[in-house]
């Protein structure tokens, strides 16, 4: 995979902006009836919220394994690195150093 992070500005709420990702994935022709992580065209995920947690049925924000995922945390820390996590109150540059220690 190839991956990336992007502050996407618009003011669309949390099920909206789920919903336009969703859109963009299937212009770029991923089929969501198979199973998950299966190897795919494209997947965004919203990995923070500029208004802190949101939890629904279909939506967590914090994405809920962003902590663990250094192919999220290095490009995110690279466009926001004071960007604070409103879960564990720590900045995206610290938990990407913390990813790092750990490898
Ligand atoms: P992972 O969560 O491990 O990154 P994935 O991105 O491969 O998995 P998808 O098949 O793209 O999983 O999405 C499955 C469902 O996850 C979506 O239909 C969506 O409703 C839900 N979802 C929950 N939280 C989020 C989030 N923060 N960003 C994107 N999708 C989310
Ligand atoms: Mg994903
Ligand atoms: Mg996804």
């Amino acid at each position: 995979y190839a991956n990336g992070a992007a502050i996407i500005a618009g003011g669309r709420a949390p099920l909206a902006a789920l919903a336009s990702l969703q859109d963009v994935e299937r212009v770029f022709g991923r089929d969501r009836r198979g199973q998950r992580w299966r190897s795919r065209t494209l997947d965004l995920d919203i990995v923070l919220w500029s208004g802190g947690a949101w939890y629904g049925p279909r939506l967590a924000i914090p994405h809920p394994l962003f902590r663990q995922r250094d192919f999220v945390l290095h490009p995110a820390a690279q466009i926001a690195p004071d960007w604070r996590d409103p879960v564990s109150g720590l900045t995206l540059r610290q938990l990407a150093a913390r990813a790092v220690r750990r490898r």
